[in-house]
């Protein structure tokens, strides 16, 4: 895309006068600047680990929220775990501590050529940029899909409000109701984040909602991650009360009678949350960072840049794993995602060759209100493939459902919380 009159250059000290309020704020570029576009798990990291890694490069941080809210630990608040609160976080630190300058803003494009970043408030231009802007829904394939049915049918599948909405309507549930989610095909963000929500939704209606169910309408042909611990757990905890069908994608919705259609079923629930299938944002769809026809962007894992525009780097859920490897679209590895590409971007500016990169992740997913379990593997590179492959030996799951998990479930999410925030 070019940029049009409209938008005006931040980081050209000869435009400094016709720069609009906010923008204007966020100078003088001091040196070098890595622009970073998405303040969730892949661009925070990105931005804090520039900033330790060469102070003397400046980063700019664009995201359109003023807080940070988690989406690992949500299903905890729409199961009345945690509250809204103990998800949400501020960025002040990330100024104060790391020098990292926050704009707050709409991004509305990115001009790949120019390095620069179209935003709400100006244009702002970088010597390379860094791209997390997680997922967008495709609502495409739902007949019926409209304004009534996005209100009726909360996703809660991105940070922010939705949670407290979906927790807000299961507590109106009737005694005897009924709960209906759909589920995604396969690749979308969390891959066992529904399996959870279904658990915490189950542990809630069986504890406040005497005869309450919860109809599940999966896209895939299985649970798609720790199958045997949630069926395990379901047939265990909560009989009667999980109907799971598999194969079933969403095909229909009527948000006027609450309705869920399959092929060959229709499901009428009194709380009906609708997990959507997923894809690249079209803000780099339109970039021209997605192929035509692609769902999700290609990179070049060795330093996540896109491999349509080397010296743009993107990171988190935006990726296509066909390029990465087989790494789970999660927080943790939009994290790791976010340190390489850290390290790629600060020894591009200063002409290094970046290290081999190598990315960590957990899961761990809540099957009951005190019982989780977890997976997790390292990842490193392999010249030959040019793609991420699990190291031997460090992948696993465990083998039972355990209060110790989950205990260490919510320690992880402080910490990791802290890494990129603190
Ligand atoms: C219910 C649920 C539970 C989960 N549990 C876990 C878990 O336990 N562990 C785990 O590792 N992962 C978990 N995940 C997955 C995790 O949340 C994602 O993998 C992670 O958020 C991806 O990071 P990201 O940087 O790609 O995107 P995000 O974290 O979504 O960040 C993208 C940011 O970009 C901003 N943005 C986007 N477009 C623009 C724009 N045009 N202008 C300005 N700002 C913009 C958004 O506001 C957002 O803040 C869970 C997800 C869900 C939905």
């Amino acid at each position: 895309m070019t940029l049009t009159r409209r938008h005006m250059l931040v980081g050209g000290a000869a435009l400094l006068s016709a720069l609009p309020v906010r923008a204007e704020r966020i100078l003088p570029a001091t040196g070098p600047r890595v622009v970073v576009v998405g303040g969730g798990w892949g661009g925070l990291t990105a931005a804090k680990y520039i900033r330790l890694l060469d102070p003397g490069i400046e980063v700019v941080l664009i995201e359109r929220r003023t807080q940070f809210h988690s989406c690992p630990v949500s299903n905890w608040v729409i199961g009345h775990l945690r509250t809204i609160d103990d998800i949400t976080h501020a960025y002040d630190a990330l100024a104060k501590r790391h020098g990292v300058r926050l704009l707050h803003a709409e991004v509305e494009a990115v001009d790949v050529d120019a390095g620069a970043v179209v935003t709400s408030d100006g244009v702002v231009a970088g010597d390379r940029l860094v791209l997390s802007p997680g997922v967008a829904f495709d609502y495409a394939g739902i007949a019926g899909w409209d304004a009534a049915a996005a209100t009726r049918f909360p996703a809660a599948w991105s940070p922010g409000p939705e949670t407290a909405v979906l927790r807000a309507q299961l507590a109106e549930i009737p005694d005897g109701g009924r709960v209906a989610l759909s589920i995604p095909p396969s690749p979308y963000r969390c891959p066992p984040g529904p399996y959870e929500r279904i658990s915490l939704i189950a542990a809630y209606l069986k504890q406040h909602r005497p005869g309450a169910t919860i109809t599940v309408l999966d896209a895939n042909q299985k649970i798609v991650s720790k199958g045997k611990i949630f069926k395990a757990a379901w047939d265990e905890l909560y009989p009667g009360i999980i109907d799971y069908r598999p194969d079933s994608p969403l095909v229909q919705v009527d948000a006027a009678t609450g309705t869920l259609s399959t092929d060959f079923d229709d499901v009428t629930a009194d709380v009906a949350n609708v997990i959507p299938p997923q894809r690249t944002p079209a803000l780099l769809r339109d970039a021209g960072l997605v192929p035509d026809g692609a769902t999700w962007a290609p990179v070049d894992p060795y330093g996540f840049t896109s491999t349509l525009a080397p010296h743009v780097h993107i990171i988190g859920d935006a990726t296509d794993q066909t390029t990465v490897g087989k790494v789970p679209k999660s927080g943790f590895i939009a994290n790791s995602m976010g340190k390489v590409a850290a390290r790629a971007a600060v020894a591009a500016l200063s002409g290094r060759e970046a290290p081999p990169p190598s990315l960590i992740n957990t899961c761990y997913s809540l099957v009951s209100q005190d019982e989780g379990a977890s997976v997790g593997a390292v990842y490193s590179y392999d010249p030959e493939t040019k793609r991420l492959q699990v190291r031997p030996g460090s992948s696993g799951v465990s083998s039972q459902r355990s209060a110790a998990v989950a205990l260490q479930a919510w320690d992880w999410a402080r910490a990791i919380w802290q890494d990129m925030l603190g």
